[in-house]
């Protein structure tokens, strides 16, 4: 018991019996006890009030009265407060400097909730994509900034994935779009300006494609000739092999600038077109016959357990199946087995290229889409490899809005899965 504590019930007592005694002198002990407890009462009473208008009013210096432990719980709560309202005022301060210093970022940031609904946003996110802080709060942001792509992300809730959208306030702008998880059900989405980078790689695209259509007729010349030095036949004997070297290579020369246009154009179109179906099958057949050589390629399998369609450009995922297939069979011993499958599964479709043949070393997997990048420089450049094949095998996919996943094992063989979503899968024949 504290000091203060045992002061005021020694004072009661005391006052209590000091009423006792005087009561006794006067032969009424009850009335002596009786009146000192009520005065105590009133006293405390008294201080009871004082107390709760100095909570009402917050002014502690007034209306304190007595001293005592009613001083120390006047005091104990006026700290307690003082304190209160010191947190009050640096958590207000906290709030302040964190909204400016997110006002001060150059990246816009939204704070969403489990709907998408926005919670807050800072300034950068007004100056690049419109959003007002208070007329836009509680409201989806998918309604605001309209793009499939955005709507694809908030949905997706892949960490990983970030999209670029045009700006819905600036012409011309452009934003990557970002999603992180935040505080159990909310998201923070980032807004950056890439303006720049899509600018740049459009240039590079232009650069690419038009130099490639530019060295393309000139090239055609040279294959020309070449074409009718090889075939006139009175060409001296020391340069019978040379010419037929010069035309192999314009034609390789050829091959390449051909991939890097597709590749271009692929580059800048937007999502295939879903008017057409494509008879997997059928193309699987076709593809088969043209690559069947009975001398010295591997076996070709083919499995088809679906009799599902795909919705997209057939040109497209025919050029898939052809890379795909004449990798397998470059890499593939003659003895050795390709497959090529095609099935539905719960998330919509697949078609699946395996091989029996070299496998590729799990460090090169990740790299194998970038173009001209080839795992074995050496082997492949002699085969004939150009190192576009799969870059244009993940853009075509892409068109698609299906992915690309590789795996592998050296000595045993890869696998090249492509997965298609459902809403590109008509499931039976129409
Ligand atoms: P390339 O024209 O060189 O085949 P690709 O882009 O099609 O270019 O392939 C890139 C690289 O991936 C190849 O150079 C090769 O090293 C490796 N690769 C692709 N498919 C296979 C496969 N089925 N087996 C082994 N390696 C492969």
């Amino acid at each position: 018991m504290s000091e203060s504590a045992r002061k005021f019930i020694f004072g009661v007592a005391l006052l209590l019996a000091a009423g006792a005694l005087i009561g006794w002198y006067y032969d009424e002990t009850l009335w002596g006890l009786l009146v000192a407890a009520l005065l105590t009462l009133l006293w405390q009473i008294r201080q009871l009030l004082s107390f709760d208008r100095a909570l009402k009013t917050d002014d502690f210096d007034n209306f304190r009265v007595g001293d005592g432990i009613w001083q120390q719980i006047f005091s104990r709560v006026q700290f307690e407060r003082d304190r209160g309202k010191r947190r009050k005022d640096s958590y207000r301060q906290l709030l302040r400097e964190i909204r400016k210093s997110t006002d001060a970022m150059p990246d816009g940031a939204v704070i969403l909730d489990a709907e998408n609904e926005i919670v807050s946003s800072n300034r950068a996110a007004k100056l690049l994509a419109g959003l007002k802080r208070k007329k836009d709060k509680g409201h989806r942001i998918d309604n605001i900034l309209r793009d499939p792509k955005l709507t694809a992300l908030l949905e997706s809730g892949d960490l990983g994935m970030n999209v670029d959208i045009p700006s819905p306030v600036v012409d011309g702008r452009w934003l990557n779009c970002r999603v992180v998880p935040y505080g159990g059900e909310q998201k923070l989405l980032f807004l950056r300006d890439v303006t720049d980078r899509i600018r740049l790689s459009k240039m590079r695209r232009d650069f690419v494609a038009n130099a490639s259509h530019e060295l393309r007729s000139p090239l055609t010349v040279i294959n020309g000739y070449l074409d009718a030095l090889a075939d006139s036949g009175d060409l001296p004997a020391e340069w019978e092999k040379p010419v037929v070297q010069m035309r192999g290579q314009s034609l390789r020369m050829k091959q390449i600038l051909n991939e890097m246009l597709e590749l271009s154009r692929l580059e800048s179109s937007g999502y295939a077109s879903r008017d057409a179906t494509v008879e997997i099958a059928t193309l699987l057949d076709s593809v088969r016959n043209d690559f069947e050589r009975p001398t010295v390629a591997a076996d070709i399998v083919i499995n088809v357990e679906s009799p599902a369609r795909l919705l997209g450009r057939a040109g497209e995922i025919e050029s898939v199946i052809v890379n795909l297939l004449s990798n397998a069979l470059r890499y593939t011993p003659p003895d050795g087995t390709v497959t090529l499958t095609w099935r539905e599964t719960p998330t919509g479709a697949e078609l699946i290229v395996t091989d029996t043949g070299d496998g590729i070393d799990s460090e090169h997997i990740p790299r194998l889409t970038e173009r001209f990048f080839r795992a074995d420089r050496g082997r492949s450049r002699d085969e004939g490899g150009i190192g576009l094949g799969l870059a244009i095998v993940k853009h075509v996919l892409a068109r698609h809005n299906a992915e690309l996943a590789i795996s592998s094992e050296l000595g045993r063989g890869s696998e090249f899965r492509c997965r298609f979503p459902a809403d590109r899968v008509v499931a039976e024949n129409p």
